[in-house]
């Protein structure tokens, strides 16, 4: 499913093409997908110009500047609607927003397990769930087959109420090692759990958790109060650098991740644990093995990655559910 980097993709394709472009209409096909009726929606939405795509966690965030329709109709005067111009204390001349200035919107777009946003899908590709209709002239389609994506519509000044609770963004100073010590202590949940848990830290999702435990030499099931200060700092640093060999290679295409001009990415090609039950570790040679943590399949090395330092009270009877074959360990690994 995407995570963070995937999502990040996603982002850095459409800020390529999509600001700009003005939403001329919109078609809702899954009345799951969106709080608003199709009517709401478009009555929030069209006539606005996309400024520019952001990211938070797992979610793509695009800002829609005020209604601006038709396209082209008194451009160049929208600064001086939105702004009106007074006489300072002190004389100088200061702008300041009219009561009546036209706000801007936002939308929010998950794309859960398999959303995707493509322009122009395909005829015969999967339904689209929703169509932003733009102009000038392209259509930009979410295509969903397992239905879990969702799609809001923010007044802008509620964006820190809708995202409130949710972690620090791994790449931001905020998510430090300090930070992550601190969050660490005291807790008893297993270490594949606490990097799921996007209180903690926003965007990692199953394949990056592996990969940042298999990276960091912890075990998956560790309870996360038993990471020490070494530790801790290993397991930062292979969350960051985990994160940005997804970006790097352009995402993981393992179910249906594609970016919206349709191109897979290549982090699937160098993965060392997620889905790799029984191959052979790339460090060491024993074989991954696979265990079920909170409902989510979890893959890791038993050498690179040994049970110590404490497993996580939940997990002590959790044994491996994979096929296990014979251990062709060549010694543990010295580094990452
Ligand atoms: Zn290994």
């Amino acid at each position: 499913m995407p995570e963070l980097p995937e999502v990040e993709i996603v982002r850095r394709r459409l800020e390529t093409c999509l600001p700009g472009f003005v939403v001329r209409d919109v078609r809702i096909d899954d009345p799951r997908v969106c709080d608003l009726g199709e009517d709401e929606l478009r009555a929030t939405v069209v006539g606005r110009r996309v400024l520019g795509l952001r990211r938070r966690g797992k979610y793509l965030l695009v800002d829609l500047g005020p209604v601006d329709w038709p396209v082209g109709a008194e451009s160049g005067g929208r600064t001086a609607r939105s702004e009106g111009v007074e006489e300072g204390a002190a004389g100088t001349v200061v702008a300041v927003p009219r009561p009546s200035a036209p706000a801007g919107r936002l939308l929010i777009v998950h794309l859960r397990m398999t959303g995707q946003l493509l322009f122009r899908p395909e005829p015969g590709a999967t339904r689209s769930r929703f169509v932003l209709a733009l102009d000038p002239a392209t259509e930009l389609h979410f295509a969903d087959v397992r239905r879990f994506g969702r799609l809001w519509s923010l007044d802008p000044a509620d964006e820190e109420r809708f995202f409130a609770g949710m972690g620090p963004e791994p790449f931001s100073p905020d998510f430090d090692v300090a930070y992550l010590r601190r969050e660490l202590a005291g807790r008893r949940a297993p270490l594949k759990a606490f990097l799921l848990d996007q209180r903690r830290v926003a965007g990692i999702g199953n394949i990056y958790a592996d990969e940042s435990l298999f990276r960091a030499r912890l075990h998956p099931l560790r309870a996360t109060g038993s990471v020490g200060p070494r530790e801790a700092r290993r397991l930062h640093a292979a969350v960051v650098e985990t994160l940005q060999a997804g970006i790097d290679h352009e995402g993981s295409s393992i179910e249906s991740f594609i970016d919206p001009a349709g191109e897979r990415g290549r982090f699937q090609e160098i993965l060392n644990v997620y889905q790799r039950t029984s191959e052979p570790c790339r460090v060491c040679g024993t074989p991954i093995e696979r265990v079920v943590v909170g409902g989510r399949s979890t893959h890791y090395c038993p050498r690179c990655q040994p049970r110590r330092g404490g497993i996580a009270p939940t997990a002590r009877r959790l044994r491996p559910t994979g096929p296990v074959g014979k251990r062709t360990a060549r010694g543990a690994p010295r580094t990452s």
